[in-house]
């Protein structure tokens, strides 16, 4: 738990190397927003556009955002019961 660190905004290769997951096909899932970026060069647009900003958690779901991990926790157990148990840290903008 280190809840204290200088690294405010999330950087393009830490939202790559934990936030991204590819198809077999070479597109780009954004784990944090649920969208398919089909050309690798268009993925750093999108970081820049959705996920430089200041939203903490992010909802795929919903495409809202949560600024703590309290509220966007109880948005999930409220709204996607069935999502229960995932990590949530998955969603997380900034570390
Ligand atoms: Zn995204
Ligand atoms: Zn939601």
């Amino acid at each position: 738990m280190d809840d204290v660190t200088e690294q405010q905004q999330l950087d393009f290769a830490t939202y790559t190397a934990n936030h991204v997951d590819r198809t077999n096909s070479g597109a780009c899932i954004c784990m944090l927003c649920g969208t398919v970026i089909k050309q690798e060069c268009n993925l750093k647009r999108h970081f820049v556009v959705r996920h430089s900003e200041s939203c903490q958690y992010f909802c795929p779901f919903c495409k809202r955002s949560y600024k703590n991990k309290h509220s966007f926790s109880n948005h999930m157990s409220g709204r996607h019961p069935e999502y229960k148990g995932l990590n949530l840290d998955r969603y997380a903008v900034r570390n």
